[in-house]
């Protein structure tokens, strides 16, 4: 179903990215691949379709649960919880590998010094029945661990022919940066690393998504209603279907729709920004009142703090924000985040 609020596994219920999974079908000819757009553009879907349709044995670990400082027990948690929807195609080759117990359905990894696993040692048996390394939301991966993983990742892309990692990343600055391909100290210095990027839906697509979402289900679609939604939301298949979502399961209420949104988005947002400064929420809170320029930002974070502030310090902030995809430019990336940044 086109409104169903989950990632899509399934081609048919995957609207207008036919293009873009075949793109990620053959770039995973290559060793590293990153799908990358902003949240909600439907990365994780088409990652889904397309392993789904490739047919190889694939892992895919779901970074977002892992705080900034994770350590060993949190990684290999993921990881463990990862292999386990391939464990039929992949417990034979698994329980030859040190570190890894296989019972049953579940997966137990060692991480200890003496006989814990070595991911080199996972990567190179992985290698042999050509598997896919997905990691979602990938810029997570940064942290203390990240050196240590990156090697590995590095001794697979120069030794490893059969095996690919996709990585997706909303926050896409961060996600390179991570990575450090230009970074002579990153162990993935000057690998090359194929991009595949999602884009919003045109006018005409978001139009015919909510149509065909709404007559899915039966209900004749109100076409002021749907003009005026797809005006709001920017093409951004997250949230027409969150919009088409509540149009069928509550009262087609845009303005009601709209309210719920930008609660979300607003906890999300504090999310993003919890432990970093409250300077953070100023220079948002001033971009979504419209505040164009240097100048106008400077200012206004300023008039809230009631001194002056550094230039460097703005330029760091400006530049985070921008490393987490939420602002270019002296604008906002999604429309309902900017509404949700003028409460914060
Ligand atoms: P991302 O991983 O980029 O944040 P998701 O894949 O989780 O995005 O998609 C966000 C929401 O939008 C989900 O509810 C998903 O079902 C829906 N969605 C995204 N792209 C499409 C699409 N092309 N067709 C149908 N639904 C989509
Ligand atoms: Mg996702």
């Amino acid at each position: 179903m086109l409104f169903d609020e989950r990632p899509k596994e399934d081609r048919r219920e995957l609207f207008g990215r036919d293009r873009e999974v075949e793109e990620l079908k053959r770039a995973a000819e290559r060793p590293l691949v990153v799908l990358t757009g902003i949240r909600r553009i439907g990365k994780t879907s088409v990652l889904k379709v397309a392993l789904k349709e490739m047919n190889r044995p694939s892992i895919l670990i779901d970074a977002r649960g892992l705080g900034p400082n994770y350590g060993k027990r949190e990684f290999y948690g993921l990881l463990a919880q990862a292999i386990r929807p391939s464990l039929p195609r992949l417990a034979d080759l698994l329980r030859s590998v040190r570190g890894v117990k296989v019972l049953g359905m579940e997966v137990v990894l060692v991480w200890k010094r003496e006989g814990g696993l070595s991911l080199v040692e996972l990567f190179d048996r992985l290698n042999e029945r050509k598997a896919i390394i997905a990691v979602d939301e990938a810029q997570k991966l940064r942290g203390p661990l990240s050196t240590e993983i990156k090697n590995a990742m590095a001794h697979a892309y120069d030794y490893d022919r059969n095996l690919t990692f996709i990585l997706t990343g909303s926050e896409v600055g961060l996600l390179w940066e991570f990575l450090g391909t230009e970074d002579p100290e990153s162990p993935l210095y000057g690998r090359y690393i194929q991009e595949i990027t999602l884009e919003r839906f045109t006018e005409d697509q978001s139009v015919d998504f909510l149509r065909r979402g709404f007559e899915e289900v039966g209900r004749s679609p109100d076409e002021e209603l749907i003009r005026k939604a797809v005006e709001w939301l920017d093409g951004i298949p997250g949230w027409l279907t969150y919009f088409g979502n509540a149009c069928i399961t509550g009262k087609p209420d845009l303005e009601e729709i709209k309210r719920k949104a930008v609660r979300l988005a607003l906890g999300e947002l504090k999310n993003l920004l919890s432990g970093r400064p409250e300077r953070y929420k100023h220079v948002l809170r001033a971009i979504a009142e419209k505040r164009r320029s240097w100048t106008e930002v400077k200012r206004f974070l300023e008039e809230r703090e009631g001194s002056t502030v550094s230039s460097s310090v703005l330029q760091n902030i400006m530049e985070n924000l921008q490393r987490m995809s939420l602002i270019r430019d002296y604008s906002f990336l999604d429309p309902i985040y900017e509404a949700a940044a003028g409460q914060l």
